[in-house]
């Protein structure tokens, strides 16, 4: 099988890559390396490129005939995307658009989508079933819900199959710490706690004490990137063998506050994490937990690695060996 891995030299993507790789995919990767890292990718695989890059795209797929698309290649920082919606159009609606068109123009059979829970908004119930309704409340959720709707209209009128899979919180990195997480500037609230804890940066702020929590502050599901790789292998191997296209949650069923986070980092590690209390960040809803049992029953996915344990531990052993 050959798959065309967007965005595989960034977080989700590398782990994704490196676990199709493992399942013997023939992986080429096309990445512009705005936030991916060429270290992050093993061997020849790598792509240097722009997913709006009609011209690039047509002789990729031109040279290699794509079974599917895994496309990971998007902007991803809910306070950013409050500031600059323009960027997050551009990059995650329209050169979406460009990808999806050469994948239909060249007989590409199947899409899967790194969609978000940010295309749920406020929501009415926890945890989230898939067919819950979708209000998102910041641009990047707005982008990815129209990337879902986009696939269903290219299934109805070009045949393309997809799977798109709403994460929850991606946290933790590969068992081994050879690949991981690295943002600049990071933004996601596992690696800013363990950077403060070890004095790589100044205090952590929590955003939002106000909120209807148990403690205040925001509840999220944090699921492992390892787990959210195996997904992506499982849900393309089902749209190919059903000829359908399906949209799954992926999360670990826990939700835990931004002081719990900061409680077991402390207790799994020994090291204290410094921080003050700080206002909210635009954007932020109050609690997000998946529902995961759509991908349990019809993929049989098992997030067996999605435990703060886990997580904060490989975490914690890819802050301390980062080679990028
Ligand atoms: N958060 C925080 N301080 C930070 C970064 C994040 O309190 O410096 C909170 C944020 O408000 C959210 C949670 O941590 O409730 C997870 O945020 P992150 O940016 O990691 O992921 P998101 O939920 O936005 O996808």
């Amino acid at each position: 099988m050959k798959v065309l891995i967007t965005g595989g030299a960034g977080y989700i993507g590398s782990h994704c890559s490196r676990y199709f790789l493992e399942q013997g995919v023939d992986v080429t990767i096309l990445d512009n390396l705005c936030e991916g890292h060429r270290e992050a990718v093993k061997g020849d695989r790598l792509v240097v490129g722009d997913c709006g890059d009609g011209a690039l795209l047509d002789r990729l797929f031109s040279e290699t005939a794509f079974d599917a698309v895994v496309h990971f290649a998007a902007f991803t920082s809910v306070g950013e995307s409050v500031a600059e919606p323009r960027k997050y159009f551009h990059n995650n609606v329209e050169n979406m658009l460009t990808l999806l068109n050469a994948a239909v123009d060249h007989g590409t059979k199947y899409f899967v989508f790194s969609s978000s829970a940010a295309v749920f908004g406020e929501p009415t119930c926890l945890p989230i079933p898939e067919d819950h309704e979708q209000r998102p409340i910041n641009p990047y959720g707005e982008t990815k819900m129209i990337g879902e709707r986009m696939l269903a209209d290219y299934e109805r009128a070009y045949g393309l199959h997809s799977c798109s899979f709403r994460y929850f919180n991606a946290a933790g990195d590969s068992s081994d710490s050879t690949i991981g997480e690295s943002h600049h500037p990071e933004t996601h609230l596992i690696p800013l706690v363990i950077q403060a804890a070890l004095g790589k940066r100044p205090p952590l702020t929590v955003f939002g004490t106000d909120y209807d929590t148990r403690d205040g502050s925001c509840i999220r599901d944090y699921v492992h990137v390892e787990d959210l790789a195996s997904a992506h292998y499982l849900g393309l191997k089902y749209i190919m063998e059903h000829q359908t296209s399906e949209q799954f949650n992926l999360g670990s069923e826990n939700g835990f506050t931004v002081l719990e986070i900061i409680r077991a980092f402390e207790k799994v590690t020994g090291i204290s994490v410094p921080y003050t209390l700080g206002d909210r960040r635009p954007g932020d809803p109050a609690a997000l937990v998946a529902g995961n049992e759509k991908a349990r029953e019809l993929l049989g996915w098992k997030p067996g690695k999605s435990t703060l344990e886990t997580i904060l531990t490989d975490a914690y052993h890819w802050e301390m060996k980062r080679t990028y």
